[in-house]
């Protein structure tokens, strides 16, 4: 490399840990004979040495997209671009990834032949957002990269007010506590909204996720304002001469100290001959005893989804988890995708008329009132949607009382065989 390396004294000092650092792939590529990146990664590095110095950032935004998209490109020029000029144009990509992350060898390797060819080479998988995100291309080359990545069958994710990329766990192809098709789900939704996730026009951001348990591996309940979690409604599933297995190997102190005592409602009990029984109306599906016992427990067979609306990193009023709006829905059928979809319809075109500039779905309703919400999106109160209702702040008490005297004569209703609501929306508890 011709020019001189720049100093990296404070940058040093992150590959000292434990982990992997993300410095070190970078001085890889700085210390590579590659006459492109070489230069670019030394500049890159230079710049966020000075940032470390300086305790300041020196990206700034602008206009930079690709034809026929309103978003997905994160622009990022240099403010030092006279110190640092090999990288004074260093714009991310979003890219969608396939439902469930899943690639094969060929699929990645003709990926990373697209970005060597057009970008710096530098791919974070996946970031926060589920994004395949492609850091590092110049504002010319940024169309070039996308075309060869839409030819490969990749699309632009999202970015600003628009719906998000969405993620979805791994699922049912490796995972035995799945409960529904997560990846269907993922892609019913976004093939259905992808004009809002490329033409920016909602209030502000809005983010599906999808878990296929309530493991939640992509913590759909406080990072999406529309959170798709499998479970189960019937009772769970034992093989009770798989718990006897386990019993045998790890003792019975073990199992009553780390199976037993952890269930968070006392729904277990260990027999004495070894025996589990389950409480399953107390169960609140924390997922521990399946997952340590998965050869034993299983989730149940009439299996469906739970939908939180709400959840998200901190902004105006702090963290929050995701409400539970529709506690139990099957996912299985054709109608019950459309039921689906119409319903998520119907929370998108809530937020897009009502949320103000800039505020998460989970702020309109703090600010609006659960009560109002529900209403608006057409779904009858259930007291299985709220654990304390006289102490949630979400809730005004007055509307809560009319809400649930009205719960409470739908339910006699339904016992009457008078009540025409579709079972779907009827919680997992009844
Ligand atoms: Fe208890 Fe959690 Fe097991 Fe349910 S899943 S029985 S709540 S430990």
């Amino acid at each position: 490399m011709a020019k001189q390396k720049h100093k990296t004294v404070l940058l040093d000092e992150l590959e000292s840990g434990p982990w992997p650092s993300f410095v070190s792939g970078l001085k890889r590529l700085r210390d590579s004979d590659d006459k492109k990146y070489a230069p670019m990664m030394n500049d890159l590095l230079g710049q966020l040495e000075h940032s470390y110095e300086t305790t300041r950032g020196f990206w700034k935004g602008g206009t930079v997209g690709v034809r026929g998209y309103g978003g997905g490109v994160i622009p990022r020029f240099s403010e030092v671009a006279e110190e640092y000029p090999e990288s004074k144009e260093f714009h991310t990509l979003r890219v969608m990834p396939p439902a469930g992350m899943h690639y094969t060898t060929d699929f990645l390797r003709k990926i990373c032949d697209v970005w060597e060819e057009h970008g710096s080479g530098l791919i974070a998988f996946h970031g926060q957002s589920g994004d395949i995100m492609f850091q590092g291309a110049s504002t010319e080359n940024v169309q070039h990269a996308f075309d060869g990545l839409n030819e490969i069958g990749l699309d632009m994710g999202g970015a600003g007010p628009a719906l998000r990329t969405a993620m979805s766990c791994v699922g049912a192809a490796r995972c035995e506590q799945s409960c529904y098709n997560e990846q269907k789900a993922h892609r019913t939704i976004i093939n259905t909204f992808l004009e809002e996730m490329h033409r920016p026009a909602l209030p502000y951001k809005f983010k599906f996720k999808f878990s296929g348990c309530p493991n939640d591996c992509v913590n759909a309940i406080h990072r999406a304002d529309f959170a798709v979690i499998g479970t189960w409604r019937d009772d769970m599933k034992i093989n009770q001469d798989e718990v006897k297995a386990y019993v045998k190997e790890a003792g019975r102190k073990y199992t009553i100290d780390n199976v037993i005592t952890r269930c968070p409602t006392n729904a277990l009990s260990l027999n004495d001959d070894d025996t589990l029984e389950v409480d399953n109306q107390s169960c609140v599906r924390c997922m521990h005893c399946l997952n340590v016992m998965p050869k034993a427990l299983a989730p149940g067979d009439d299996k469906g989804i739970t939908i939180l609306i709400g959840g998200k990193r901190s902004l105006k009023i702090g963290d929050l988890m995701g409400s539970v709006i529709v506690p139990f829905m099957k996912l299985e059928t054709d109608e019950d995708f459309e039921r689906f979809t119409e319903f998520a319809e119907r929370v998108i075109e809530f937020f897009a008329e009502n949320a103000l500039d800039h505020e998460r779905v989970g702020e309109t309703i703090d600010r609006i009132g659960l009560p109002n919400f529900l209403e608006a999106v057409g779904v009858d109160i259930d007291p299985n949607m709220i654990n304390h209702p006289r102490t949630n702040s979400y809730v005004r008490t007055d509307d809560f009382n009319e809400a649930a005297k009205h719960w409470i004569s739908r339910k006699k209703e339904r016992a009457e065989g008078k009540d025409n609501i579709r079972d779907d929306f009827v919680a997992a508890a009844e």
